[in-house]
């Protein structure tokens, strides 16, 4: 499922092809995935200029003319996008067709269905139910701090919660707790300072590297990624840990397969005596 830097990667690739352009036509082939329907983002979209193609959390955001609202898609387990230019035949899945002024048609592919295209006028409405921006500049230590402090649950799934901070899935979650040797079990509201200013320098840093190499591909959904290259824990149970040698580890934690090392992510260091300065 992509996360935040394949989505950001997608939004890079697709920007100058989009920006600028009008859509001419929209036609869904599976009415589910439109919301609030079929109809409602017809009337939304056609005749509309994208006059920015940007990202929120795990969404694509195309921003239509002034006042007239916002085209969201997330793409969830198994939505991409394809040219209709470039390819001889056509794919397989697809689900929905933007036609656009230039003559260029775009599809939305998406085998499993699970993929969201979504008109809206008020974006903030819309996008309420969203989390901090992590790469922006108003995630900082502090408010990181204030965010894990209001939270007496367990640090991997906080981090996976879309309505707290945005954009991360299981693999960048993983990474990031292996950067910052934290177990993924840790108690959020009993980090010292020392290992939250860890974990906020991990989680930018695991996400720019993604960005920087376009992202992980581990499946033929996104198929433009390097990232799986660099992963240090994620799918790499019973390999040796880069910095340590032992065998990562894995377990389910919140239902979600999760990967660590047991020595650089011990759970110790996880007690109230570690709090005070
Ligand atoms: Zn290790």
């Amino acid at each position: 499922m992509p996360e935040l830097p394949e989505v950001e990667t997608t939004v890079r690739a697709y920007r100058p092809r989009l920006e600028g352009r009008r859509i001419a036509r929209f036609v869904s082939r599976c009415s589910k995935q439109a919301e609030p329907n079929v109809a409602a983002v017809r009337r939304g979209i056609v005749g509309k200029r994208v006059v920015r193609l940007r990202r929120r959390a795990k969404y694509i955001v195309a921003d239509l003319d002034a006042g007239c609202g916002h085209l969201l898609i997330h793409l969830r387990m198994s939505g991409h996008f394809e040219w209709a230019a470039e390819h001889d035949r056509r794919p397989r899945h697809i689900r929905a067709i933007f036609d656009l002024d230039d003559g260029n048609r775009l599809w939305f592919c998406d085998a499993r269905k699970f993929g969201k295209i979504v008109y809206a006028r008020d974006f903030a409405e819309a996008t309420r139910h969203l989390g901090v921006e992590p790469l922006e500049r108003g995630f900082t230590t502090a408010r990181l701090r204030r965010i894990l402090g209001e939270h007496a649950r367990q640090i991997k799934p906080l981090l996976l919660d879309q309505s707290i901070i945005a954009g991360l899935g299981n693999i960048y979650a993983d990474e990031a707790l292996f950067r910052a040797r934290l177990h993924p079990a840790t108690r959020c509201d009993r980090l010292s300072n020392g290992q939250v200013k860890s974990l906020h320098d991990a989680i930018r840093g695991v996400l720019r590297t993604a960005i920087r190499y376009d992202g992980t591909t581990i499946d033929s959904v996104y198929p433009r990624g390097r990232m799986q290259r660099h992963l240090k824990v994620y799918g790499r149970a019973g390999l040796p840990c880069g910095r340590c040698g032992t065998p990562i580890a894995a377990m389910r934690l919140a239902q979600r397969g999760t990967h660590f090392c047991p020595k650089c992510q011990a759970l110790s260091g996880n007690r109230r005596t570690s709090l005070s300065p």
